[in-house]
């Protein structure tokens, strides 16, 4: 997996420069969100708002990446930064008492001592309460970073003690061209045109995601199931592709469908001048068909083995029956 520095994620550039501006003027919390999806680098953004903190020569752009604790932080091994990742699916009450505890000792490098939570919305009621109360009063020189891909799911007594870190999502063509200038997206057509490859963000999880499925064979994968589910769901037969999911592919294969569903009814909903939109009791029916897809995908997760052919084969006479 190729790995993004966040210099190289211009949608990053505006929110870490905020951050730095007012740690420069003195003018920062001791707690901050971020609530950036870790699919945009925001666990990258939080390390480098550690670093922003720790620098002991922080300049009006950023941390000096010279004096010894930019040298500690690049070798991975500063003792005043503490990270606290989900251990399971779960952040733990344990996790959260120790890292309370390591933060009352005085700091290693005489500096002020960071602790970044990534994925804080997976902090269990246990330990979000754990953390209340150094969130409140986090001590001399202590300052908390939180990440979170949803905030929705923290309580608002952490996010109240927060100060949130603004941040606008790059479009849909932000990260178009962004690939572009990674040199990622494929040969244009005759005509000149780049194809769109961000049509499968959500199938892959996000920009940095995309990067990666781009410079490898998945891409062309996704690709390939999406031509396959529009000629199977024309013709009623399973077209190649389909035919051989492995059970690692089912999933894609599946979100594949489920987007190509949900295109479906929003391109036969336009009245066209060659034919008639689609009727709105059918379109009810081909949404409920996306979220059966759906659901099945989530299922898989902890299905241990599955006949993908004729599970696709059952959603190709599924739409079938639906739209004939
Ligand atoms: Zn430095």
């Amino acid at each position: 997996m190729s790995d993004y520095q966040i210099d190289q994620l211009p949608w990053l550039a505006e929110p870490h420069q905020r951050f730095v501006d007012q740690h420069y003027r003195g003018k920062t919390s001791h707690a901050h969100l971020f609530n950036i999806d870790r699919a945009l680098g925001g666990d990258k953004l939080a390390k480098a708002a550690a670093q922003t903190i720790l620098c002991q020569q922080l300049t009006p752009v950023g941390a000096c990446g010279q004096c010894k604790s930019c040298l500690l932080l690049a070798a991975g091994n500063h003792p005043d930064l503490y990270i606290i990742e989900p251990d399971g699916n779960q952040i733990k009450v344990d996790q959260i008492r120790q890292l309370c505890q390591k933060l009352t000792q005085t700091a290693q490098q005489g500096g002020a001592r960071v602790a970044i939570i990534v994925d804080a919305e997976r902090l269990n009621l246990a330990a979000a309460n754990a953390l209340l109360k150094t969130l409140e009063e986090p001590g001399d020189d202590v300052v908390l970073i939180l990440q979170t891909n949803t905030s929705a799911q923290l309580l608002a007594t952490i996010t109240s003690r927060c100060q949130t870190l603004k941040f606008i999502e790059p479009t849909k063509l932000d990260i178009q061209h962004w690939l572009a200038a990674q040199q990622l997206l494929p040969a244009a057509n005759a005509e000149g045109k780049t194809h769109d490859v961000t049509w499968c963000l959500s199938v892959v999880g996000g920009p940095l995601a995309l990067a990666n499925s781009l410079s490898s064979q998945h891409y062309q994968q996704l690709l390939t199931f999406r031509q396959d589910w529009a000629h199977s769901l024309k013709t009623g037969h399973l077209s190649a592709s389909l035919l051989k999911v492995s059970e690692q592919q089912i999933v894609d294969a599946l979100n594949v469908l489920y987007l190509y569903l949900r295109q479906y009814v929003l391109k036969s909903s336009r009245v066209k001048a060659d034919r008639q939109p689609l009727n709105p009791l059918v379109q009810a029916k081909v949404i409920d068909l996306g979220g059966q897809v759906m659901k099945m995908c989530h299922k898989l997760e902890t299905m241990p083995s599955v006949n993908t052919q004729a599970l696709c084969q059952q959603y190709v006479l599924a739409f079938r029956k639906l739209t004939n």
